[in-house]
């Protein structure tokens, strides 16, 4: 059997069992080891009986249980790098590939060359802090998180990459003692806590890194209320927050930052799903 062949069979398997078909191609490119260029090269080629034979070993656990193919893999892919994941971290999503992004084009936007200190609250697998480490030498990045076995994982990523982040163990800002940072960023939890979520994500990522209090907006306060003491002379706060929230974002900088300029971003869905604050001379 072709890799075609075998990939359509299997998508709608998965179709028919109310599973995602893009399951297939991440668990089979986690089997091979190719990417996904390769293993569209490899289209006609035979599929051998031992990759077979591996692929449905965890193909059926996917099938059977509630459970993400990433979790099942152990790795889920963020700008490029295959990040380490279990039970104790959010999976990495698309729409925060987009906030990396975006921090890289504001750092060279302001402060190109220079050397910056950049912290990341609620760093779960580490995925943001790592990422910003290895794409932009000139970061020096510090993570928090409240959850010791978040940052197990994040520190064993921080290893796969030969990244340099440190990490600290506490809630938002709190372990950051006096330190003074350039850039701020997060992607805290944001669901509002009575939000019917779908059950995949529900019972299996940790409901820490998911629930954001009533309106989804209670981390963003505890971050801006407390962050000022952290900023050096001038800064960026870059957060991720749910699509519906620019008005509410808009609001708590009037409070805290009544100076300062912002933006909201959309991603590429055309959601507003990010918003950068300007503090300080811009
Ligand atoms: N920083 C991680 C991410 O963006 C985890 C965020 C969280 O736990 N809410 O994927």
């Amino acid at each position: 059997m072709t890799f075609q062949k075998f990939i359509s069979i299997k998508e709608n398997e998965a179709l028919s069992c109310g599973k995602e078909d893009s399951a297939v191609i991440l668990l089979l490119e986690h089997i091979t080891g190719f990417e996904t260029n390769e293993l569209y090269l490899k289209m006609n080629d035979e599929i051998n009986n031992d990759l077979i034979d591996e692929f449905n070993k965890i193909f059926e656990k996917y099938l059977k249980n509630n459970e993400p193919i990433q979790y099942l893999i152990g790795f889920s892919c963020f700008y490029g790098r295959d990040f380490i994941v279990n039970e104790n971290v959010l999976i990495p999503r698309f729409e925060t590939e987009e906030l990396v992004e975006n921090i890289l084009y504001r750092y060279d936007d302001y402060f190109k060359g220079k050397v910056i200190d950049v912290c990341d609250l609620a760093t779960g697998s580490g995925n943001i802090a790592i990422t910003l480490a290895k794409e932009e030498p000139n970061m020096r990045v510090v993570a928090t998180d409240i959850s010791k076995e978040a940052l197990e994982v994040a520190k064993q990523n921080n290893k796969r990459f030969d990244a340099n982040v440190k990490f600290f163990e506490g809630d938002m800002l709190s372990p950051l003692g006096d330190m003074k940072f350039d850039i701020f960023v997060s992607n805290p939890p944001y669901i509002p806590d009575d939000e019917e979520v779908d059950s995949l994500v529900k019972d299996n990522e940790p409901n820490i890194a998911l629930f954001g209090g009533n309106d989804g907006m209670k981390f963003y306060r505890i971050i801006l209320s407390g962050v000022k003491k952290h900023l050096k002379k001038r800064a960026i706060i870059a957060f991720e927050h749910g699509y519906d929230k620019k008005n509410e974002m808009e609001k708590l900088i009037k409070e805290f930052f009544p100076k300062a300029s912002y933006e909201c971003i959309k991603d590429l869905e055309g959601k507003d799903r990010m918003t950068f604050i300007y503090v300080g001379d811009f």
